[in-house]
């Protein structure tokens, strides 16, 4: 198929790219991925990229990741935003991110426009609280809203990662397929301008 022969082109082309001219192993970009308010699914189309993973693990390294069990991100090439913002610690990991990768994606719905998460902000949070934890049916004689200061607060609102930090790409999807995330890491990391075909952005 001719998407496959171009990604094999474009694999190789990276590959080249990862090698200095003179033999020597060149730095590789460093990529870290997050999930925020999210449910995962991002990063199981990033899992879905199969064998060709083994690949991307010969052209980048990996900080903060769910790939990784590096706990704050530090200088990266490229950070990965997988969700929005519906607590304090979103906000707070955001920033880490928008501050140690030169350059930031939100990856999915939830992280461009707020996605299922979002569905509550035509609700008031704390009679949402109320009503799960106080007033539902079922729940033990003295059920309380979770008040552990370990606890991150919930925001009002789920945001969009854009309300809070630059984002300088969106890949969209819910989740976008592993052919896109292919297609458009591989273009970003070899010239910096990601592609992506329309045909390969899907929204099931
Ligand atoms: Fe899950 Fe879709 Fe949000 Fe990705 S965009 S985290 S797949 S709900």
């Amino acid at each position: 198929m001719l998407w496959a022969s171009s990604l094999r082109m474009q694999t190789n082309r990276l590959m080249i790219v990862a090698m200095t001219d003179q033999g020597a192993q060149a730095k590789k970009p460093r990529i870290a991925t997050v999930s925020l308010a999210g449910c995962f699914g991002c990063h199981m189309s990033l899992m879905d990229l199969d064998e060709r993973l083994f690949t991307l693990f010969d052209i980048v390294e990996f900080d903060r990741s769910p790939l990784t069990d590096i706990k704050h991100c530090g200088p990266c090439d490229v950070g990965l935003i997988e969700g929005g913002l519906c607590n304090a610690e979103n906000v707070h990991v955001l920033r880490e991110f928008r501050a140690n990768c030169n350059v930031l994606v939100a990856v999915g719905a939830c992280a461009i426009n707020g996605g299922l998460p979002a569905q509550r902000n035509s609700l008031d949070i704390g009679r949402v609280l109320t009503d799960v934890y106080r007033v539902r049916a079922g729940l033990a004689n003295n059920s309380e809203v979770p008040n552990d200061p370990e606890l991150p607060l919930p925001l009002a609102k789920v945001h969009a990662i854009h309300d809070v930090v630059h984002v300088d790409h969106c890949l969209p999807g819910c989740p976008p397929g592993a052919d896109a995330i292919w297609a458009f890491l591989t273009s970003l990391l070899n010239d910096g301008r990601p592609l992506l075909d329309k045909q390969l952005i899907r929204y099931d």
